[in-house]
């Protein structure tokens, strides 16, 4: 079995249309020029813990906000799409060390323009587990809870919040 993969490219098929909640609320983020926070997800607790953890991260700092990793790597054409590309910073916080968005939105942003952040190590627990229900949702949201202050003091030490804020 491979266990490395050189850089690919994915064909996607294209899409007409916009969300229109989204285009609101990215046109919003654009125009109040807010750092995008994005995350991987669940079913996986990693990408669970990520998602709770930028959700806290950008509920907490009020220069940072939440975008859409799907429509910003799918649908191009949209506001959010545009919000993140557009932005003097993005934070990624990635699940594990494979960063499957991060490695993404490096493609698309470039390095120099986005914070990646793999959560696990801020909390190392679970590493025998894939669903996020079998952790308890309090749990997980308690560990969550601890991961997100860590990274804001480590993104304030950085200054990354600083610079957002400027
Ligand atoms: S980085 Fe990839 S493998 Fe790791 S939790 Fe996120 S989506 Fe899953």
């Amino acid at each position: 079995m491979e266990t490395h993969t050189p850089d690919f490219s994915l064909q996607v098929q294209g899409v007409k249309g916009f969300c229109p909640a989204g285009e609101v609320y990215a046109k919003q983020q654009f125009e109040n020029k807010t750092i995008p926070v994005l995350s991987c997800e669940g079913p996986c607790i990693r990408g669970e813990i990520a998602r709770l953890v930028a959700n806290f991260i950008a509920q907490d700092v009020p220069s940072l906000a939440r975008a859409c990793h799907a429509e910003t790597f799918f649908v191009p054409h949209s506001s959010m799409a545009r919000w993140v590309k557009d932005a003097r910073q993005s934070i990624m916080i990635d699940g594990c060390f494979l960063k499957c968005h991060g490695r993404v939105l490096r493609g698309l942003v470039g390095e120099d323009r986005m914070v990646q952040i793999d959560a696990l190590p801020f909390y190392k627990k679970y590493t025998d587990i894939f669903l996020m229900d079998d952790v308890p949702e309090d749990e997980r949201k308690a560990v969550a809870r601890q991961v997100a202050d860590k990274i804001i003091s480590e993104l304030k030490e950085d200054r990354v919040l600083m610079a957002a804020a400027a």
